[in-house]
């Protein structure tokens, strides 16, 4: 293997290699990716790998509907011999309280001039989507036809195999340990195993140990690891088209083609990098969620485990360029939802990165935004 690359990547999610098949396909295929583990091995594994594009934030919007677009065709675009698992069954975005059905009618103000097809219904409406929604205590319901979700093995495999096709080489079960730089820039990182790559450009992709590698080039990335766990029944027949989301009571359900369902529910937890399961996220997870939809009490539950969210202070990415390391870039923060707006960020990364324009402007993801206090608030997560 090679010691030196135009380019490395660090972290074999999602974003990692989206970016090294996007910047591949602008012709930089001199390109190393490096991944601690195996492909898929961190948060992108773990996730529920839901595609929405009902968001609070114009960013946000624009960014699954256009990430949408892709996922669309994900097999075509990057060359992939199997299906990437996307089902469009739509997002039902449930409101249980009358200040948050009023940010659902300004959310959808922002969705529909952007184009996405997204409308309010009343909760009869919603039933009609789920005829076994318990409805008590909500106030309405938003949905988005277009909204699914996919399989987030196969969309990474599909990115990294594109890149792979390309020129790009893969190093799995590696740890980057350390970053070299001279003169202000960026040389190479080093690994576990005592190598050294040089490259005159780095993109850290390594979620929320993103901010600690950044760290050892003096940049400091205010993102923080939050555990996130989730669950998955026995298969049963189709009985749940699209995805049941609440944010105010923290939930999401959807029933995955093979016919199991994946759940979850958000913590209030301290950052930390935990990612242990907890019997106390079954408990709670299963009381909520049979309550909405109470036909689930019937499943068996067949495994639950736990991921991090990359926290970033207003739920939006961080891209950004190291100051004393030129040529070293992070891309973290994607506050759990760094799934779906993966492909649009990676085209954004890699136009930035080969000097194409693109009609985003990357200087907004900066983390310069938190020292003016531009916060670009995302009022809808779970
Ligand atoms: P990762 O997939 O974590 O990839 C980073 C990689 O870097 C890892 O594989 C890691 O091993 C590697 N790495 C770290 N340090 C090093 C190092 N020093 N050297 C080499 N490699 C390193 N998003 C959605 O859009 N929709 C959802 O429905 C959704 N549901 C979620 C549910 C849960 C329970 C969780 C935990 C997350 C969910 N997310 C969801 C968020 C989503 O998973 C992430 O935002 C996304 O996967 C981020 O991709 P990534 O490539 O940045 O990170």
């Amino acid at each position: 293997m090679k010691k030196n690359y135009e380019a490395i990547v660090i972290g074999g999610g999602i974003v990692g290699c989206a970016v090294a098949f996007e910047l591949a396909k602008r012709g930089l295929t001199d390109i190393l990716l490096i991944e601690k583990g195996y492909l898929s091995s961190g948060a992108t594994g773990r996730c529920g790998a839901g595609i929405r594009q009902q968001w609070g934030s114009e960013l946000n919007a624009r960014l699954a509907l256009e990430s949408t677009h892709i996922f669309e065709h994900l097999e075509e675009y990057t060359g992939y011999g199997q299906s990437c698992g996307l089902q469009q069954g739509g997002y039902l975005l449930v409101a249980y309280t009358e200040k948050e059905w009023a940010q659902f009618q300004e959310n959808l103000k922002v969705q529909q001039a952007l184009g996405i097809d997204a409308k309010a219904l009343d909760l009869q409406q919603a039933k009609e989507i789920v005829p076994f929604l318990n409805t008590e205590g909500m106030f309405g319901a938003t949905f988005c036809e277009k909204d699914g979700h996919a399989n987030p093995f196969h969309c990474t495999m599909a990115y990294a195999r594109g890149a792979a096709r390309m020129g790009a080489e893969i190093l799995t079960y590696t740890e980057v340990t350390g970053l070299r730089t001279q003169g202000g820039r960026i040389t190479g990182v080093e690994t576990a195993g005592g190598d050294f790559f040089g490259a005159g450009l780095v993109i850290n992709c390594a979620n929320v140990r993103a901010p600690g590698l950044a760290k050892l080039v003096g940049e400091d990335i205010p993102v923080v690891s939050e555990r996130h766990q989730a669950l998955v029944t026995e298969p049963v027949a189709p009985l749940l088209r699209s995805m049941v989301m609440s944010f105010h009571r923290s939930f999401y359900v959807q029933q995955t083609p093979h016919g199991s369902f994946v759940m979850g529910i958000g913590p209030h937890e301290e950052p930390s990098f935990n990612t242990r399961s907890s019997w106390q996220f079954l408990e709670k997870n299963c009381a909520v969620i049979c309550e909405t939809l109470p036909l689930l009490r019937k499943l068996n539950v067949v495994r639950q485990w736990a991921g991090s969210y990359d926290l970033s202070p207003d739920h939006i990415p961080v891209i950004d360029e190291a100051k004393e390391a030129k040529g070293f870039y992070s891309v973290c923060g994607f506050s759990g939802h760094g799934f779906m707006v993966a492909p649009r960020i990676a085209i954004l990364v890699a136009n930035h990165l080969t000097g194409q324009t693109d009609d985003l402007d990357i200087r907004t993801f900066s983390q310069e935004r938190y020292q003016k206090g531009v916060f670009l608030l995302e009022p809808s997560v779970v």
